[in-house]
């Protein structure tokens, strides 16, 4: 079980965009919109999906049910309800089946396509959870090394988007994001 660790200290990363916080992403009143991890039917489920949605109210899973569903891989936008953002963007993740399914593509594509609807959306600072790294079981460090990449690629395109804040439950998912985020020594 993965608790949020004490506190949330906002920790700039290498690219200066990019930004590492501790704890629970309902909480982000400073991004303009909070990415979900949800499942392809949109319509709520566990973990950050379920959270965001008892912090949003129901008039989110009103608006969820007339997206009908998502691809994984895919980004779509709704409302936050009574969450202090503008909007939640839904994203699907990738189930880990070992690395040999597209997983790692897959996953990028979440984090570009989000940042995409958030750009068209006109969010300028936009909160993520760590997409796939809970029930969906992707490893922690390939997914973070994943995530910061497809970020900052995707920041490169669209510069409406000023800021990408990460939320990361517990010290070791903090941890892994770090490391992404460090440029390799030597
Ligand atoms: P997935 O199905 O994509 O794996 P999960 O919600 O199970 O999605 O987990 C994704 C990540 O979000 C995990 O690292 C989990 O610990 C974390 N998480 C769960 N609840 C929250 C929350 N309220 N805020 C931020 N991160 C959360």
């Amino acid at each position: 079980m993965n608790r949020p660790a004490a506190g949330s200290r906002p920790r700039s990363a290498a690219s200066g965009r990019v930004t590492l916080h501790r704890g629970d992403i309902t909480t982000d009143a400073v991004a303009d919109a909070i990415v979900n991890a949800a499942n392809s039917s949109l319509l709520g489920g566990g973990g950050v999906d379920g959270a965001i949605h008892r912090a949003a109210g129901p008039a989110l899973l009103v608006e969820c049910r007339e997206l009908g569903g998502c691809d994984t891989g895919d980004a779509k936008v709704t409302g936050a309800g009574r969450l202090p953002v503008d909007h939640v963007i839904h994203t699907v993740g990738p189930v880990w089946r070992g690395g040999g399914a597209g997983e790692a593509a897959l996953l990028a594509s979440c984090y570009r396509r989000s940042i995409e609807v958030a750009d068209a959306a006109g969010c300028a600072v936009v909160a993520f959870p760590a997409i796939s790294c809970g029930v969906y079981g992707y490893p922690l460090q390939d997914a973070a090394a994943v995530a910061i990449r497809a970020v900052r690629g995707a920041l490169e395109v669209h510069p409406g988007v000023r800021e990408v804040r990460f939320w990361l439950f517990g010290d070791e998912a903090y941890a892994a994001f770090e490391r992404a985020t460090q440029p390799p020594v030597g």
